[in-house]
């Protein structure tokens, strides 16, 4: 994985297009990103997204961003909106114009009368029933319907009286007229055309019949000049018709479908329809909820778009499916905020701390890097005073000779600042320890003490000029690696009932001037982003948990 983020790892299709540059068979290429505006975006987009844009640069070609709009009753202005951001914070731009598949239909009825014309499409009146009967089976052939010969006046005169909304919804469908005994059953007479009365979010009644998604997306492409049409795998048994209409229409250009293999996450559910479900049945808060799978999630989440780039190019573009663990998207996001994100310190479970022999009143202000390894970062002030706050995990009271944090009778190094030596626990009438009498060597700032070594640094705030925050804490969505896969199970029921915790965390007071989408790394606990909306509303401060610090992807890999 020596790839930088600018230079994506070569794969078969930029080999292929190398080639075919390298021969000349064209001197462009075009690309398109398609999707069907009904739904948010999901990480499987980001991996056609960075592969399809990506190519476009690579090959200084262009591609455009295509609304696949013909099942109006399914897409909405919401949807496009959302890809259109999505797309953007990826960080790709679009050729040109959005362009729409309705901005086709025209054209698109045209190459149909084109096709009816030449004797190579008909009217068909069975039922969806009977079309399923008629259609066969892998293992048998079709029967030819009983309305393929009719006459092209007749197709005409009919398929033009649909279009005038004359006929039911369902009534009528065009169909190619292929062969009904063609090995792959996407041959046999596929519809071209159903009646559909349904408002569409662009070209609003005009139309009542709409083309199927076959129909329409080889044309599209040829109508757009695109050179490579890359699309997932479940599309390559649609290839020899995709390739059918182009052969047999008129089309401005030749363009040619590639599959590749789509990507597949575990603990992790990537169908728009059962993401639509989670939204639509309130399991999760929206579309954009942190633990959501989607581009507006994610974002919302902390991931940045760096992080998803280089996930995507890790994951690599082949022609084998296979689950991708949700390690590996960890591993490129924490591998960025590591490097990106500016440190603070927040106390998440706090215990009181009270330094006895520090002045009452003394409060000493530590300008300190906000990165240890980029000065550019800049700076940050923390103060320190005689009470303060460290996280009750870094105290144990029968501590293990190995637990080099705090303990009775133990020194630990504050970060940033001085050793301290637990004296005393205080306890409440349960037993639980809820303040620790510590004492403070004033000769250990910035220097190791003298005679004994303090293996340990824990972090703390002080406690009078700490910050609460909302802090939102997000595990896995999903409890099992596979929550798609079992057929007599719901994939409602691996649903995580912890996968969210709200607590309130203390932050340095640095963090008052965090913007919404600031990402940090809260020192020994893990990445945070201020959340996108409601960090500062009413002057609150929201964190959300981005990702947590320890790598099990790469541990895995020295392993391996
Ligand atoms: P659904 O989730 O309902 O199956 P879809 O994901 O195919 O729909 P589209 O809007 O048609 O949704 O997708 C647009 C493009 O993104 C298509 O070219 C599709 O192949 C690609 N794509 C979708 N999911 C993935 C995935 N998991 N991995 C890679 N590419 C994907
Ligand atoms: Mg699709």
């Amino acid at each position: 994985m020596s790839n930088t983020e600018n230079t994506p790892a070569p794969n078969f299709i930029r080999t292929l297009i190398q080639e075919e540059l390298a021969a000349g068979q064209y001197e462009q290429i075009v690309t398109r990103f398609p999707p069907e505006p009904n739904g948010y975006l999901h990480i499987g987009h980001a991996k056609s997204i960075c592969l399809n844009f990506g190519l476009a640069e690579h090959f200084d070609g262009a591609c455009n961003l295509r609304f696949d709009d013909t099942n109006p009753e399914k897409e909405s202005q919401e949807y496009i909106d959302s890809i259109k951001d999505d797309v953007q914070w990826l960080g790709f731009q679009w050729a040109g114009n959005i362009r729409y598949t309705s901005e086709y239909f025209d054209q698109l009825f045209g190459y149909a009368v084109e096709l009816i014309k030449a004797g190579k499409a008909y009217v068909c009146e069975l039922n969806a029933e009977q079309m399923r009967e008629y259609r066969g089976t892998l293992t048998e052939p079709g029967k030819n319907s009983p309305f393929r010969d009719r006459s092209v006046e007749e197709n005409l005169d009919l398929f033009e009286r649909m279009r005038a909304g004359e006929f039911d919804d369902g009534a009528k469908v065009l169909r190619a007229k292929i062969d009904m005994s063609a090995p792959n059953i996407n041959l046999r007479d596929p519809i071209l055309y159903r009646i559909r009365r349904a408002h569409h979010h662009q070209t609003g009644d005009k139309w009542c019949i709409y083309p199927s998604y076959d129909f329409a997306h080889g044309q599209s492409d040829a109508i757009e000049g695109i050179t490579h049409s890359v699309c997932t795998l479940e599309f390559e048994d649609h290839r020899p018709l995709y390739n059918w209409f182009i052969e047999n229409l008129p089309v401005p250009s030749q363009p040619k479908q590639i599959e590749f293999s789509r990507l597949n996450l575990n603990y992790t559910v990537t169908s728009k329809r059962k993401l639509k479900q989670l939204v639509d049945e309130g399991h999760v808060a929206g579309w954009d909820d942190p633990r959501m799978p989607t581009l507006a999630g994610l974002r919302r989440r902390g991931y940045t778009p760096a992080s998803l780039r280089k996930f995507c190019d890790m994951v690599g573009v082949t022609r084998s499916d296979g689950v991708v663990d949700v390690a590996m998207l960890y591993h490129a996001l924490r591998s960025d905020l590591e490097e990106n994100a500016p440190r603070a310190m927040c106390v998440l479970n706090p215990i009181k701390v009270t330094i006895t022999n520090y002045p009452e009143d003394q409060v000493e202000e530590y300008v300190v890097p906000s990165h240890p390894a980029n000065e550019a970062m800049g700076e940050r002030t923390i103060p320190f005073s005689r009470t303060l706050l460290i996280d009750a995990e870094d105290f144990m009271e029968d501590a293990p000779k190995k637990f080099f944090r705090l303990s009775q009778g133990r020194e630990v190094r504050l970060r940033n600042s001085y050793v301290i030596k637990c004296e005393e626990m205080i306890k409440n009438e349960q037993g639980d320890v809820v303040e620790l009498l510590c004492t403070y060597d004033p000769e250990t700032l910035g220097k190791n003490p003298e005679g004994r070594k303090v293996k340990g640094v824990i972090h703390w705030v002080s406690e009078e000029h700490a910050v609460p925050a909302e802090v939102r804490l997000y595990e896995n969505l999903f409890t099992d690696p596979n929550p798609d896969g079992k057929k007599d199970v719901n994939f409602l029921e691996h649903i995580n009932p912890e996968s969210l915790e709200v607590t309130t965390g203390y932050c340095e007071p640095s963090l008052l001037t965090a913007a919404p989408e600031d990402r940090f790394q809260f020192e020994r606990v893990g990445y945070f982003c201020a959340d996108r909306f409601d960090h500062g509303k009413d002057g609150k401060l929201v964190f959300n948990k981005t990702v947590g610090l320890k790598d099990s992807w790469a541990k895995i890999q020295k392993k391996g």
